[in-house]
């Protein structure tokens, strides 16, 4: 950066770079405490300066980290102690809430999460002259950010194993590939650069006025949509039921070109209404054989690239099940963590409900399921 100040304490709008990050992670509910690893020499600075000046009072703790980034990393999982830890850098100040909390949602499920960007700019590789040897396939290529999220047990062995053997990684997520166990890669943020150069503050700045304009015209957060979905499916014998991705004993199930998985359908449905996305049968036609016997998650999964594709994040998910028997109730957690994983959306923004329809109509006769969902989205912008 070329300025005497490590960038983290850098101006940035009305606050320090590392503030912006503070904010962020602070607002996000599932984050019970943040651990801060700086510098030692830096230590009572940030207590007294950043930490104890702006009320950051999830900050427990302020500790002095290595000589390198890694060396940082090991300090922090061993000082650690929560079940899910969410590495960020310090010097990406534009990552949002609802990129922390999808990053935490998919560690819930996975285990093991980064962050990642589509590649844009087709990428060779050269040698040492500057003659290209290859051009690599951009497709499956994703430039990796923070946050990323894990269970503690996985990043402390992966961290433990590293400094053991005496290697050092660019970032946690490669320490964790090394010991076998598998890294899933999420959506990032375009705007979630890290501040490198001074033109990345500039950037920065000029991003944040520009939101802060936006903000200031009448609405408090970027502007909000709705869809509404509707699904029902015929109750047959010789088919499994199957609800919200749960696998549900019955002697009868949905009858359907995929599993029937009629609130899944009715979820996409409300999901495609609120980006103005078409409807499901669009997207995935009954005549289309690829689709047959498909699970719905795999659809919803589609579904939600689609909706970040046109730059919206989920809200909110709120949705009911119509069904005479059996009693869901039991079943509805493990139909919120199937659409948290498959969403990456905190199981705090999904909501469930299942009821009869008091023996009325085909919900009543036990001649079919219906299900009704309602989504809230928000324009996220890159
Ligand atoms: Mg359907």
């Amino acid at each position: 950066m070329g300025t005497a100040r490590p960038k983290q304490y850098l101006p940035l709008g009305d606050l320090p770079v590392i503030v912006h990050v503070l904010k962020t992670f602070s607002r996000v509910s599932a984050v019970t405490e943040i651990l801060l690893v700086v510098p030692r020499a830096d230590v009572p600075h940030v207590r007294s300066e950043i930490v104890g000046r702006y009320g950051l009072g999830k900050v427990r703790r302020v500790i002095a980290g290595g000589r390198e980034r890694q060396d940082s990393g090991l300090a922090a999982v061993r000082a650690e102690t929560t079940d899910i830890v969410v590495i960020h850098d310090a010097v990406r100040p534009l990552a949002t809430p609802a990129l922390v909390e999808a990053a935490i949602a998919g560690a819930v499920c996975w285990g093991a999460v980064a962050t990642g960007i589509p590649v844009r700019d087709t990428v060779k590789s050269t040698d040492a002259e500057g003659w290209v040897e290859e051009t690599l396939p951009r497709e499956r290529l994703c430039l990796v950010q923070t946050p990323q999220a894990f269970r503690l047990e996985i990043l402390r062995r992966a961290h433990e194993r590293a400094a053991a053997e005496g290697f050092y990684g660019t970032d946690d997520a490669a320490l964790v590939e090394r010991t076998g166990t598998r890294v899933r890669m999420i959506s990032g943020l375009a705007r979630n650069i890290k501040m490198t150069t001074p033109e990345d503050l500039d950037w920065a700045r000029w991003f944040l006025e520009k939101r802060g304009r936006e903000m200031g015209e009448g609405a408090t957060e970027m502007p909000e949509r709705v869809g509404c979905g509707y699904d029902s499916h015929r109750l047959v014998a010789d088919r499994r039921l199957i609800l919200g991705g749960v696998d549900i004993p019955h002697p009868r199930g949905l009858l359907g070109h995929s599993d029937g998985d009629a609130l899944i359908h009715a979820v996409i449905d409300a999901l495609l209404g609120a980006v103005g996305g078409g409807d499901i049968g669009r997207l995935f036609p009954d005549s289309d054989p690829a689709y047959r016997g498909v699970s719905s998650l795999t659809l919803l999964a589609r579904v939600c690239s689609l909706v970040k594709e046109k730059r919206f994040e989920v809200v909110h998910l709120d949705a009911t099940i119509l069904m005479e028997k059996p009693k869901l109730a039991v079943h509805i957690p493990a139909m919120i963590e199937h659409l948290s994983a498959t969403l990456c959306l905190d199981a705090g923004r999904i909501n469930i409900k299942a009821k009869t329809n008091e023996g009325m109509g085909f919900v009543g006769r036990e001649e079919g399921v219906a299900a009704f969902a309602v989504a809230t989205v928000r324009e996220c912008g890159r």
